[in-house]
């Protein structure tokens, strides 16, 4: 059975990538009824926080990408690594070095000088550790091959070869016992059982430093699959200023519904066909690794921002409402925001300008009117907004259909197009120019609330 991992270094919070990464593992292992586990790679104790590990596992939990079991964190299993790097050691496949800090400085500078690649040179791969000093510190370094070359067949990059003699003899196990990165991560997906690991393509020079580990204590070893990474619009790498935030600013900061980031990611370097759209359980359906490209996909805020709108249009009225409220300021209505919701979607693109769009709802008379509005309110506004007064407080039947039927009459007898009458009114009603429906407007508001907005313009 299929077995992946999400597996952050809590260091920042989850950003773009890593939700990506995150949502294809995801997809990968509901596809195949398998299971997605998440690590915690907690072990740069000086950089990984709390509040990343919160940050992180508040986004995918928003994102609506559940794991199976608990998480596991990484720097609890230090004595498990330490036991590898020893077994290694005792059969044969790991050795101790003892070069000090000085040794491989001046090895380096030599490397440097002589414009050769720099990486250690084997040199205490065939001595015999009694030729160290009594209790000198040692780190345990991997016996890598040497000869021949090693071949990944990944499921995102295809065949790649690299040659042996590329890769040193890395460490394993630090003088002061702890583990390396590289030890760490072979030996958790390992025992965690994993059967792939998909991550960003940075990552796949590692594999060919990983896999002879798998090979060294006879594992099973995982498929690749290693993904483009996102870059900016620019085709440049991602960086803060293309996007490359936390989730949690999408949400937050930019107003964005999970389900418009879950389908913008999902697209983000995977396509089936031209489909645009998926729910989850589509998604979970047609997700598969051939589906991913090659080449690095490019983040864009505003397609982002449009698939959001779409999603706004579609999103519940009673959810969309809740979601707004917190973004609104003084008092709200909740149950008439969601009244108003229907109205308000239909142009907005993110949640703050829902917020927006719903404000003049809950203003306090009288309303204070922006620029523009106020130019819409001159004497001849005016003197249309008191005809329009006359002819609504004669109006009992305060639904659209009415209010519709009766202000175009008055239109018509007026002989002007009905935009000069609702110009002022919008004005009057919200305090700004643009608005819902005007006659949406006055229902929303309730005739007692909407006739005083208008009297208030006009005494
Ligand atoms: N912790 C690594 C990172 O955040 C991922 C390691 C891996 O996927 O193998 O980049």
């Amino acid at each position: 059975a299929v077995v992946t991992r999400f597996a952050p270094s809590p260091t920042g919070f989850l950003h773009i990538g890593g939700a990506r990464t995150a949502l294809f593992n995801w997809l990968f292992a509901r596809h195949h009824g398998g299971k997605v586990l998440l690590r915690i790679e907690d072990t740069d104790r000086k950089r990984s926080t709390t509040e990343a590990i919160d940050a992180i596992l508040d986004g995918l939990d928003w994102l609506g990408l559940d794991f199976d079991g608990e998480p596991t964190y990484q720097f609890q299993r230090a004595a498990r690594h330490a036991e590898v790097a020893n077994q290694l050691l005792e059969s044969g496949h790991a050795y101790k070095c003892f070069a000090t800090p000085e040794e491989l400085e001046a090895m380096r500078a030599e490397q440097r000088a002589n414009k050769q690649p720099m990486r250690y040179d084997g040199r205490w791969r065939d001595r015999d550790p009694s030729e160290a000093p009594d209790g000198a510190p040692f780190v345990i370094r991997l016996k890598t091959p040497q000869d021949g070359e090693t071949v990944i067949d990944d499921a995102v990059q295809g065949r790649v070869t690299v040659q042996n003699a590329e890769i040193d003899d890395y460490v394993l196990l630090r003088a002061d016992g702890t583990p390396t990165y590289m030890l760490a991560v072979v030996v958790d997906d390992h025992d965690m059982g994993v059967t792939h690991v998909i991550r960003g393509d940075d990552h796949l020079n590692n594999a060919f430093r990983q896999l002879p580990i798998y090979r060294a204590m006879g594992w099973e070893e995982p498929v690749y699959a290693h993904i483009p990474l996102i870059h900016g619009n620019d085709g440049a790498k991602m960086s803060k200023r293309h996007g490359a935030l936390g989730a949690d600013t999408y949400r937050d900061e930019y107003g964005i519904l999970p389900e418009a980031l879950f389908n913008y990611l999902l697209r983000l370097g995977w396509g089936h066909g031209d489909r645009e759209e998926f729910t989850k359980e589509e998604a979970i359906a047609a997700f598969d690794l051939d589906g991913v490209g090659k080449s690095p996909s490019r983040f864009d805020l505003k397609k982002l921002e449009n698939l959001n709108g779409h999603y706004i249009r579609a999103a519940d009225d009673a959810r969309l409402a809740m979601l707004v409220a917190p973004r609104m300021q003084g008092k709200v209505d909740i149950a008439l925001l969601e009244k108003a919701m229907p109205q308000l979607k239909l142009r907005a693109k993110n949640l703050d300008e829902l917020a927006d769009g719903a404000a003049f709802l809950f203003k306090s008379r009288p309303l204070s009117i922006d620029e523009k509005a106020a130019k819409l309110l001159d004497d001849n506004g005016r003197a249309y907004l008191t005809r329009v007064s006359q002819a609504l407080h004669g109006e009992n039947d305060w639904t659209i259909e009415a209010l519709e039927a009766t202000s175009k009459s008055l239109a018509e007898q007026l002989d002007v197009g009905f935009g000069k009458l609702a110009q002022p009114m919008r004005a009057a009603l919200t305090g700004t120019t643009t608005s819902p429906g005007i006659f949406d407007v006055l229902v929303l508001l309730g005739r007692d609330e909407a006739l005083a907005r208008i009297d208030d313009q006009i005494d």
